[in-house]
């Protein structure tokens, strides 16, 4: 498998450099290790499909794009395996690093930009590679439910025998001693 960063890198080199040039891309990355969150992800192996659209602008490339992916998990209150359907759009703009930006203006610029650059909000370009792992990693959380049912009404497990409540006939009921008093049953007949 390729390390995880490497699968969500795109090459953008047959995008002309001119603002207002604008190319579209559709492709599939599969991805390495889980993309999303404990109780629910798209798996590894699975893929995540993207529709991309690069359009040149002056301080780099903007990229919009629609990502599509299956994530797999479980809900959370009967541990049904479920599966979500991940549909979400994503726009990010990366800038031409300082000093590989192409014409003078676009140096200039970038310089400029560079001083008033906040390191975790602006995505760089690497060279004419666009990785798009953070901000699909992103997307893709954003997606999912942090707590995933498999039905609002699931009634989840019976805390007494752990079987699942739809299965379990109205009246069923355990005989449960009181877990604060059952530490002191050997007790009581003396
Ligand atoms: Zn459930
Ligand atoms: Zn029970």
């Amino acid at each position: 498998m390729p390390r995880s960063s490497q699968v969500f890198q795109f090459n953008s080199h047959d995008l002309p450099r001119r603002a207002g040039e604008m190319k579209e891309y559709a492709f599939d990355i599969t991805v390495p290790d889980r993309v999303g969150i404990d109780v629910i992800a798209v798996l590894p192996g699975e893929d995540i499909h993207v529709d991309l659209r690069l359009e040149s602008v002056t301080e780099g490339v903007l990229v919009s794009a629609q990502i599509g992916a299956i994530a797999d998990g479980e809900c959370i209150r009967c541990l049904d395996p479920l599966e979500f359907d991940i549909n979400r759009s994503i726009q990010e703009l990366y800038r031409y690093e300082p000093e590989k930006a192409h014409t003078k203006a676009q140096r200039k610029r970038a310089r400029e930009e560079e001083d008033d650059l906040d390191e975790d909000e602006d995505l760089m370009m690497d060279g004419d590679f666009i990785n798009l792992e953070i901000p699909i990693r992103d997307a893709v959380i954003l997606a999912l439910p942090i707590n995933p049912l498999c039905d609002l009404e699931c009634q989840g497990l019976c805390s007494g025998c752990g079987q699942k409540w739809a299965q379990l006939p109205e009246d069923h009921a355990h005989d449960l001693i009181d877990p604060r008093w059952a530490g002191l049953g050997p007790l009581a007949g003396q």
